[in-house]
């Protein structure tokens, strides 16, 4: 049994780790999407393909690994519901013509203390969930978070303008667009320790970069444990 990881195997909750009744989770919420584009044809790129979708339930929208029902519903729906109200506060102040954060980094609006602690929750998730996708292992602390069990954020996130967003909406003749960054791992300086794990949202021209940075425990687990991810990795460049 590792210490910060945990090996996931098949039919269990990528977040709380048990077995049970799984249920599949989107890559970008579900409700972003359809604001974004309605009923309209989608524009979606992740990685490196820009890959146009017809609908929502496409396949290129969900992860496969999975989460179960109770961590897909009652344990991150504080979380969910904080990031919404960022990305919409955030989304206001675009049209607006204004700044989106402060010199801290901060959302330029008011926010409840809840809130601003939460929205860091979705992001835990979202990366806990493309580690999943690729084969890697539960992260506890970062899971742990992820579900509102802990209150040590361990998230980095940088909010800022898409500024590609008017013009790839042009060129693609679309009315909206979304993509999300998959998984990337950061190495240091000498390509051998796992520096962090990241990865990035845009949606309705708001980019979303978030990351993890490991601990030494971590970043030695995640090389002798999971060696093979971590070459894997290495060897596409870091990019997944
Ligand atoms: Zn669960």
């Amino acid at each position: 049994m590792g210490i910060e990881f945990e090996t996931l195997n098949e039919g269990d909750c990528l977040l709380c780790g048990t077995a049970g009744s799984l249920t599949g989770e989107h890559k970008i919420k579900a409700s972003l999407l359809k604001e974004e584009f309605g009923s309209r044809k989608m524009v979606m790129a992740g990685k490196d393909v820009p890959k146009v979708l017809q609908s929502p339930r496409s396949k290129h929208v969900h992860f496969t690994a999975k989460i179960c029902r109770e961590c897909n519903s009652s344990r991150t729906q504080a979380a969910d519901r904080a990031f919404d109200r960022l990305h919409q506060g955030l989304k206001k102040l675009r049209t607006e013509g204004r700044q989106l954060t402060n010199s801290n980094n901060h959302p330029n609006f008011e926010m409840s203390t809840r809130d601003s602690a939460d929205y860091f929750r979705y992001f835990a998730k979202v990366i806990c969930c493309f580690l999943a996708e690729v084969g890697g292992p539960r992260s506890r602390s970062l899971s742990q978070f992820a579900l509102g069990l802990n209150d040590k954020n361990p998230i980095f996130l940088e909010i800022s303008k898409d500024e590609q967003y008017e013009v790839i909406r042009s060129e693609r003749k679309t009315d909206g667009f979304a993509k999300h960054g998959g998984l990337k791992f950061r190495f240091d300086d000498k390509k051998k320790w796992v520096h962090s794990i990241e990865s990035s949202l845009s949606v309705g021209g708001i980019h979303y970069e978030f990351w993890v940075q490991l601990r030494w425990l971590a970043k030695l687990e995640l090389h002798f444990r999971y060696g093979q991810l971590v070459r894997e990795a290495r060897s596409k460049l870091e990019q997944y």
